[in-house]
């Protein structure tokens, strides 16, 4: 494979500082990271240089939690979309959750994902597969046929398991595999049919509201069967300051904990909803002000390991039915990194390598993966991000199929411009795909 050369560019040192670096890829690996322009390789016919000119490169971000939305739902998105999407938002491993028609429960859904994603030759896809046939919650899928297929983790994601005894006994399974369980934490009896947060939006608009103790006490719950079974439990999406309180002295004492938070539950809360506007409802709901602090607090002392988008694409269809009837959720690729660095970086709030480490590194580290980092003989998957364009958000623009997004018009700064996994460019601003 040829040679290829970043040169020109900033990257993150180990110390968190922005500095001048160049990047030698080879046969799909980083091989240098050179600070010294005079030690690279000549330029030579087997040498392809791209010059970065200042703009910052880092490892490609890992997204380990995503929908799909194939096989079943392919007029929401199709594996080769949500790919393109993702690349285009600098990410180059995505983890797709179980909840496609068929519900991904069997090795045979496994494969299909599997080889969709390497037809599609875009972001690497990792596959989770359901902890329940049908994520009905009454029975256990067969954990070692998905293992053997692919699957990376067990979850019933869209739904939490409801049952203890059948949670404890995914997670006995899971942890005699060597597998984590991830867990979609909602309580269906605390919830009944709300599709906002309980709180100032719901009552204004006469709406029943999702409390915040429907996510937290599956949190409290599964840290309890955690502790008791030893296994790698992970919670999605957090969103609630009792969720962070209880992880947070989970970790305290030891337990196998790991968790995740999404942007919008960084950025948004339920007084920033504008109106009975169904892109501005996901599961789980903006919650309070309180709640989005707690979350941030969170996510900068490490209770919440990593920032996941939850890409949710539907159609416009779906989303126009309005706030109690359309589908829960909105598309996150393409707006994640300009989203947080504009309203956390860019202001001073945050270290950029703070933002880049929860996009890259900790979720490598907490998911075992070969990426995810700037250093030679890891895989060469890297985004180029130019800090200082700005533009608006636009979803006419979107490479997902999705169009439900809050955030159309915002102005945001530090776009991604290039992408490559494996070393091999996957999408560039300039030249698309
Ligand atoms: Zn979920």
């Amino acid at each position: 494979m040829q040679m290829q050369v970043i040169k020109n560019a900033k990257v993150i040192n180990e110390q968190g500082q922005l500095e001048d670096g160049h990047i030698v890829i080879q046969n799909g690996q980083i091989q240098a990271i050179e600070s010294n322009a005079a030690h690279l390789p000549e330029p030579k016919d087997n040498v392809h240089v791209i010059d970065a000119e200042g703009k910052l490169v880092t490892p490609g971000f890992i997204d380990m939690h995503v929908h799909l939305r194939e096989p079943g739902y392919e007029h929401k998105e199709t594996i080769e979309s949500g790919s393109r999407s993702a690349v285009k938002g600098g990410f180059t491993t995505i983890a797709c959750m179980p909840n496609t028609r068929p519900i991904t429960d069997s090795p045979e859904t496994v494969k299909v994902v599997l080889n969709k994603a390497s037809e599609a030759n875009l972001a690497k896809v990792l596959p989770y597969a359901a902890i329940t046939k049908n994520e009905l919650g009454r029975e256990l899928t067969d954990f070692e046929a998905l293992k053997a297929a692919g699957a990376i983790g067990f979850t019933d994601d869209g739904v939490g398991v409801q049952n203890a005894q059948m949670m404890k006994d995914a997670m006995n399974k899971a942890k005699a595999l060597g597998m984590p369980v991830i867990a979609h934490c909602e309580d269906d009896s605390l919830v009944k049919g709300a599709c906002v947060t309980e709180g100032k939006f719901a009552e204004r608009h006469g709406l029943k509201g999702i409390p915040n103790e429907s996510e937290a006490i599956h949190v409290g719950r599964d840290i309890l069967l955690t502790e008791a079974t030893g296994v790698h439990y992970h919670v999605c999406h957090v969103s609630t300051e009792q969720s962070v309180r209880l992880i947070r002295q989970a970790k305290a004492i030891g337990i196998s904990v790991t968790a995740e938070v999404c942007p919008h539950h960084l950025v948004l809360s339920d007084e920033d909803i504008p109106g009975l506007d169904a892109n501005w409802k996901m599961n789980p709901p903006l919650r309070s002000p309180r709640d989005v602090e707690a979350c941030i607090e969170g996510l900068l002392d490490g209770t919440l390991d990593m920032i996941v988008t939850d890409h949710a694409p539907h159609s416009e269809e779906e989303k126009a039915k309005g706030m109690e009837l359309a589908p829960f959720g909105i598309v996150g690729f393409e707006t994640a990194f300009p989203l947080l660095y504009t309203k956390f970086v860019a202001t001073g709030q945050w270290d950029l390598a703070t933002l880049v480490q929860r996009m890259t590194s900790d979720p490598a580290r907490v998911f075992g993966l070969d990426s995810g980092v700037l250093k030679a003989g890891a895989a060469a998957d890297l985004t180029m991000i130019d800090l200082e364009a700005e533009k608006e958000v636009n979803p006419a623009e979107f490479a997902t199929k999705g169009r439900n997004t809050p955030f159309t018009g915002w102005k945001l700064k530090g776009w991604p411009v290039m992408t490559w996994v494996d070393g091999d460019l996957k999408w560039s601003e300039a030249d698309g795909f």
